[in-house]
């Protein structure tokens, strides 16, 4: 009979409608039937009370599942879909009432029971990932206890890509490499989604100071393991860890997120603090007296594993979910309460491990009435969540390419544009040191003969704003592309582009993209405030790009520039301060959303920020007004020229190969200068440190979107962004692209 039943209850797990017809009539089938049996004797009665649970245990299944697809039980599918894999889901005998509104505690015809959901491991089914759920019911009827299992199957949400033009450094972990970060100035938001983040030397390479000034996510764990590293903040930041962090050497001995305050009775309401939130385990057990935080600025430090400390002084609150280790008999301090669920414990092998003034309280069962004023600004539960949101999406789409502006040669093969220069001295009259491409096409062979100049340019026309122009490369040096390769005899290589437009650099499979020493490639409108010149030469008789002005080394002038013309942007100094940023409400798509009154601020908010969210946008007025102070004509061929970072060098390859910060012979590149962004979800990005003690400057202006990194960061990365979302351009239409190796370890997140 049971599976007789179970046929008619769910036949082949059909859709929503067809369970709750069928179970309206098994309500009807199990009545007549417990009728029938009950005038039949006792041992059937038996019988049947067992297949009473048995029914009960699976129609409660089924009618949960019928509830879920219903359509109006959103809460219920967030509540199932914010469930970590492995983290369960339970009632509480019969009460549903945390699964379905007006559940009751009362026994029903059914008997007793008890639903338990559990988040399986997600299954790939084609294309999608399905989230999967094992629903355990237990049913007591007449003192026969069943238990089944129904298993559900969801699609996942569609999620959308991380905000990945937010911030200089996204590594999307597509590939299973560490991130590696050597050293260097950090000043723009890192965001590492691969399972370990390593901050330690390079090997082989020189290995100086290590500063970082801005947040940190990392969806795996970080290990601290280098020499001189020190943390810099010019506002207050947040690093948000979504397994373990670890600090291996004796490095920082200071982390101060820069809390805008601390030590008053309502932290809920005290002014920003530095946060530092960590999914698992906190060990700092080799720092040497460190301070988290600072005195009355608070860094608060969040901490769902156990946290192994010794020596330290948190400027700040301590939260811990875990237990607290001692791992040396010295003393510790929490400056604000240290909230803790577990315990305080000496390691092994230590003893008189302890705190010294430092307030204890019961984290999760904190009341208000109970050992502190002072509620816990997050509970566990908030700070796993805080954790997903920061951590977010892992979705990265395949670029889509648009070709139909391309000159074919047949059906298959694109034409290529070969680019000539003339730069001898015998027939200067016929000489040509500048370039202009306004078609989408595939770049050739590049040559010149001759050194009469020691510039050439390639001036790329992008159009107006919302015009894409698509080029595509091929190998013109041995197997690599170079926009100055051997077959240029002597000049350095400037590629600018003009107008508002946007760049697609799409690097197909097979192409090594190879920059060179001392290259320009971003908007001439950044060349110009950086000193190049366009004129004319050989008594006027051809155009071009002088460049013994533009300052393509000094790291200081550049820094200069860009602070003055990008928002918000961190530099050594202080930074700009924003007093200008103002969000309104209005109404996109029928959505209230908030904007900056800036017209340039293009994004949108869903709730409305407090503090100025729009760094990284070039504010045009800024630049005029430079521009004005500076007499710099900002105009190319009578038409003034606004600059943006709005170029794309993309290749959505596994073996994706774009090389910015090292030359094929493996060593660091010397001051090549980049505006604009490298889409590689694949690839590792390698910047090496030139190897020699001259120079050092800014490397690029824009952000990164590679698989990981292994930097050493002898030049500088600046964040800015585009003149315009990038929802125009193919990175966000595409499909999905996969990662190459399991993503089991990402525990926050979507
Ligand atoms: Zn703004
Ligand atoms: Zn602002």
């Amino acid at each position: 009979m049971k599976h007789a039943l179970r046929k008619y209850i769910a036949p082949c797990g059909s859709a929503l409608f067809m369970v709750v017809s069928t179970m309206a009539a098994l309500v009807v089938l199990v009545t007549a039937m417990y009728m029938s049996v009950v005038s039949s004797g006792r041992v059937q009665i038996a019988s049947f009370n067992q297949e009473q649970a048995y029914v009960a245990s699976t129609s409660i299944a089924d009618n949960l599942k019928g509830y879920l697809n219903n359509g109006v039980s959103a809460a219920m599918q967030s509540k199932l879909l914010d469930l970590n894999v492995g983290d369960k889901m339970s009632t509480n005998g019969n009460d549903f009432a945390s699964l379905v509104e007006g559940g009751t505690r009362e026994d029903s015809e059914l008997g007793a029971y008890t639903v338990t959901i559990t988040r399986l491991k997600d299954e790939k089914q084609g294309d999608s990932t399905m989230a999967i759920y094992d629903v355990a019911v237990t049913a007591s009827t007449n003192g026969v206890v069943e238990t089944t299992h129904l298993y559900l199957m969801t699609q996942k949400e569609t999620t959308t890509p991380p905000s990945m033009i937010t911030r200089f450094f996204t590594a999307t972990g597509y590939i299973p490499n560490d991130v590696v970060v050597g050293d260097g100035v950090y000043t723009s938001e890192m965001y590492f989604d691969s399972e370990y983040t390593v901050f330690s030397d390079i090997k082989g390479e020189s290995n100086s100071d290590l500063t970082l000034k801005g947040s940190i996510i990392c969806a795996g764990s970080a290990v601290f393991s280098r020499g001189k590293t020190t943390v810099q903040c010019q506002d207050t930041q947040a690093w948000y860890i979504g397994k373990n962090l670890t600090f291996k050497n004796t490095q920082p001995t200071s982390i101060d997120l820069k809390g805008k305050g601390g030590n008053a009775n309502d932290i809920k309401n005290e002014p920003e603090h530095g946060l530092i939130v960590v999914g698992g385990d906190l060990t700092m057990t080799t720092l040497n007296w460190p301070n988290i935080g600072n005195n009355g600025k608070f860094t608060d430090v969040y901490v769902l594993g156990d946290a192994y400390i010794a020596k330290t002084n948190f400027h700040g609150n301590l939260y811990v979910n875990g237990d607290v280790y001692f791992m040396s008999g010295d003393d510790n301090k929490v400056e604000g309460y240290l909230y803790l669920n577990g315990e305080c414990k000496n390691y092994t092998g230590v003893s008189n491990g302890h705190f010294s003034n430092t307030k204890i309280v019961k984290w999760s069962g904190w009341t208000a009435t109970g050992d502190c004023q002072r509620a816990p600004a997050k509970t566990p539960a908030d700070v796993g969540k805080l954790l997903t949101s920061k951590i977010g999406g892992s979705t990265y789409l395949k670029w889509q390419i648009d070709m139909s502006g391309f000159i074919m040669e047949d059906e298959n093969t694109p034409k290529k544009e070969n680019i000539t220069f003339y730069n001898g001295n015998e027939d200067v009259a016929n000489n040509k040191y500048v370039h202009y491409i306004n078609k989408d096409c595939v770049i050739g062979e590049i040559k010149s003969k001759g050194n009469h100049v020691s510039s050439l340019a390639i001036v790329i026309d992008t159009g107006n704003k919302g015009d894409t122009r698509t080029i595509q490369l091929s190998n013109n040096d041995g197997s690599e592309f170079s926009w100055c390769p051997s077959t240029v005899e002597h000049a350095r290589m400037n590629i600018v582009t003009i107008g508002d437009g946007t760049l697609v650099v799409d690097v197909p499979e097979g192409v090594r993209y190879q920059s060179t020493h001392q290259e320009f490639f971003g908007h001439i409108g950044w060349y110009y405030l950086l000193g190049g010149k366009v004129t004319t030469t050989d008594a006027g008789t051809h155009d071009y790009f002088d460049r013994s002005g533009l300052q393509y080394v000094n790291k200081s002038y550049i820094e200069g520039v860009l602070k003055e013309t990008i928002h918000e942007t961190y530099f050594d100094g202080s930074k700009n301060s924003c007093t200008t940023c103002k969000y309104t409400e209005t109404t996109v798509d029928g959505k209230t959303v908030y904007k900056c009154t800036n017209p340039d601020h293009y994004d949108t908010y869903s709730t409305k920020p407090e503090t100025c969210v729009c760094a990284g946008y070039v504010d045009t007025g800024s630049v005029t007004a430079y521009a004005a102070s500076h007499g710099i004509d900002m105009t190319y061929e009578g038409k003034s020229q606004m600059p943006n970072v709005n170029i794309w060098v993309e290749s959505c390859s596994e073996s994706a190969d774009i090389q910015f910060g090292v030359g094929s012979d493996g060593k660091g590149l010397q001051n090549n200068l980049f505006f604009g962004y490298v889409y590689a979800p694949y690839m590792t990005y390698v910047d090496l440190s030139c190897g020699e003690n001259t120079g050092g400057g800014v490397r690029m202006v824009g952000g990164l979107i590679v698989s990981d990194y292994v930097i050493s960061g002898y030049y500088e990365f600046i964040y800015a962004r585009p003149s315009m979302s990038v929802d125009s351009i193919g990175i966000t239409t595409g499909d999905p692209l996969r990662p190459t190796g399991s993503r089991e370890w990402r525990h926050y997140g979507v």
